[in-house]
């Protein structure tokens, strides 16, 4: 740390320390020392890259989102800044499978903000491709501006990252349930959101799977109950 700036200075995530004194901290720092692929594509990006710094923050969201789990903002970006803003009222009742869930979701979110600011060529051109299609898709039909952002990227969420989420919390869990007990945790946070319906599982699915992860919310390898 130097003169009180940056709390952790070799590495460009942020840590807020009203999110050091959240379990987050403690699930972010099991995330990232197992280190799964999806946090290497995702938070692992703004380590190896100092352009972008990502920073984490746990306060109250305002009242647009005030039921949302977390918000990924880029209101700062143009001086390199992304935040992810836990909101306070929920976080602090969740579970770390939870926890990691909403971390590696938000860095999804952050990753494609990212990618999109700097217009990065190390992203895989079949990916950006697909974010510009459905943003101009859905601003062609008149979704509004300040929502074209979450719609475009959780119909994404939605189609590429369920299973990859579910994936690396299993891996978490170092494996101590089959893949499908971990399904609800990344609808979890897709769900408040309008998506497209052909994107989303059915009704009986969904019970399904929420009564699978019930059983492992508090019965789980991720060592920070
Ligand atoms: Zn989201």
């Amino acid at each position: 740390m130097i003169n009180g700036g940056k709390v952790d200075f070799d590495d460009e995530v942020i840590l807020d320390s009203s999110f050091v004194n959240s379990k987050g901290k403690c699930v972010f720092d099991y995330i990232k020392q197992t280190s799964g692929s999806l946090f290497r594509n995702t938070i692992r990006n703004f380590i190896d890259n100092k352009e972008y710094d990502l920073k984490m923050i746990v306060e109250p969201l305002n009242d647009a989102n005030e039921l949302s789990t977390a918000i990924t903002s880029d209101d700062q970006i143009n001086q390199g800044i992304i935040k992810i803003k836990f909101n306070s009222k929920i976080v602090n009742t969740i579970n770390p499978l939870e926890w990691a869930a909403t971390i590696l979701h938000e860095g999804i979110h952050a990753e494609i903000y990212r990618f999109v600011h700097k217009n990065d060529p190390t992203v895989k051109p079949t990916e950006r491709a697909r974010i510009i299609q459905l943003y101009l898709f859905y601003k062609n039909i008149g979704v509004n501006d300040g929502v074209i952002d979450t719609y475009v990227q959780h119909n994404h969420i939605s189609q590429k990252y369920v299973i990859p989420i579910a994936k690396a919390l299993r891996e978490l869990g170092k494996n101590q349930y089959p893949l499908d007990d971990y399904m609800y945790f990344p609808w979890e946070d897709l769900l408040g959101d309008e998506i497209a319906k052909e994107l989303k599982p059915s009704k009986k699915q969904l019970s399904i799977w929420l009564n699978k992860s019930i059983k492992i919310r508090d019965k789980n390898n991720i060592p920070c109950n």
